[in-house]
């Protein structure tokens, strides 16, 4: 049987680490390629089956038309999120599949890192303690026992968030279209209206996906219905937060803190050494400005356990199309993903 090729995009290091690893038992060919994936590097997958991409890839229509022209038949997302395909223009052409659950306590576990980090300022702690500061001055945090944590999404992540909760003594109130009923109980989760949630909340989490309806659902207005002093917590996606707005409550004083592990205009900065550049974004400047921001670049999923998840379901992905006409990661523009896509509707 031909070798199935499988050419990735966007990587690193540690992609390839964790791939050659977890391909040892499947025996893909595997080439790796560090540009981003989009309509003129697109040509690059020619000769190829597979393509492999990453969150911040264009895989928009027109690098889409140019993996369908190169004989391309599948992408094969190496991440949860996919609001970077345009899965219409996939349609009927190339098959899309995903990673749904590499680990959602890799992102949860994270979001509450950051938060501590933040809001006890062990960022600046560090810091001055490497320069002999032992001053505490301005450094004071908040108890996070009797607070109230909100929590948009409570998927797989945001059902994990709210298990590392457990032991805080806090309340959790929680916005989903389809609440999951049993796990509230068993968490003890109120489920509310998302005004009544902006309304109530001293820690704001965002775990929902970014769709075309929520794009800027974080803006001036929510932050206007939300508490004075609220922390803002956005390990899912930049887009959900019009950062514009966002630096207008941090500047009234109205946003206490953001934990940012993503950015609406992360694709130019994020997961690269830009050290020897000015930055030109104004807006990603400005945010990195402000003490009570926290900025990391994506890396909430970075465990080992995730990393090591991801190839692994990946490379299962290309097996179960190629070899049993399978997706169960599938996804496509007729279904919501929720529950992988027989491979007649994603069509061939
Ligand atoms: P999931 O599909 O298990 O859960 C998402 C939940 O959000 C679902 O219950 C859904 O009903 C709900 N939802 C959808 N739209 C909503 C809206 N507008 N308001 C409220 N709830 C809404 O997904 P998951 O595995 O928990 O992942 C959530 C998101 O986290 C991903 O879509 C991805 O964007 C992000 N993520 C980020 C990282 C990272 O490294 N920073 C890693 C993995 C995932």
């Amino acid at each position: 049987m031909k070798k199935i090729r499988v050419a990735f995009f966007d990587t690193k290091p540690y992609d390839r680490k964790s791939f050659d690893a977890a391909n040892e038992k499947f025996g893909f060919e595997l080439t790796y390629f560090e540009a981003r994936l989009n309509p003129a590097s697109a040509r690059m997958a020619a000769g190829y089956d597979v393509v492999c991409a990453f969150v911040n890839d264009d895989i928009g229509a027109k690098t889409i038309k140019v993996l369908a022209e190169e004989k391309v038949q599948m992408i094969a997302m190496r991440c949860a999120g996919y609001n970077n395909v345009d899965l219409a223009a996939a349609y009927g052409k190339l098959v899309v599949v995903r990673v749904p659950g590499y680990s959602p306590y890799a992102v949860a576990e994270y979001a509450l890192a950051m938060y501590m980090t933040l809001n006890r300022s062990l960022h600046r702690a560090y810091n001055r303690v490497r320069e002999n500061n032992f001053s505490i001055n301005g450094l004071i945090g908040s108890d996070l026992r009797g607070k109230t944590v909100g929590i948009i999404g409570t998927g797989k992540i945001g059902m994990v968030f709210a298990e590392v909760l457990q032991g805080y003594g806090v309340r959790i109130l929680a916005y989903d279209m389809y609440p999951n009923k049993a796990m509230a109980e068993k968490l003890h989760i109120e489920y509310v209206p998302l005004d009544v949630l902006y309304r109530e909340s001293d820690v704001i989490s965002l775990h929902c996906p970014l769709t075309r309806e929520n794009v800027h659902m974080i803006n001036a207005e929510a932050i206007g219905e939300m508490k004075q002093g609220v922390y803002i917590i956005n390990t899912s996606r930049g887009k959900l937060i019009d950062t514009a707005a966002l630096i207008e409550g941090l500047k009234s004083g109205k946003v206490g803190g953001a934990c940012l592990d993503v950015y609406e205009e992360e694709g130019d900065y994020f997961f690269e050494d830009r050290s020897d550049a000015p930055i030109i974004d104004d807006v990603l400047a400005r945010l990195l400005t402000f003490p009570n921001v926290l900025v990391t670049s994506h890396q909430a999923f970075f465990t080992r356990e995730a990393v090591w998840n991801i190839a692994n379901v990946t490379l299962e992905n290309i097996r179960d199309y190629f070899e049993k006409d399978e997706l169960p990661n599938g996804i496509c523009e007729m279904c919501d993903g929720s529950k992988g896509c027989s491979s007649k509707p994603c069509g061939k």
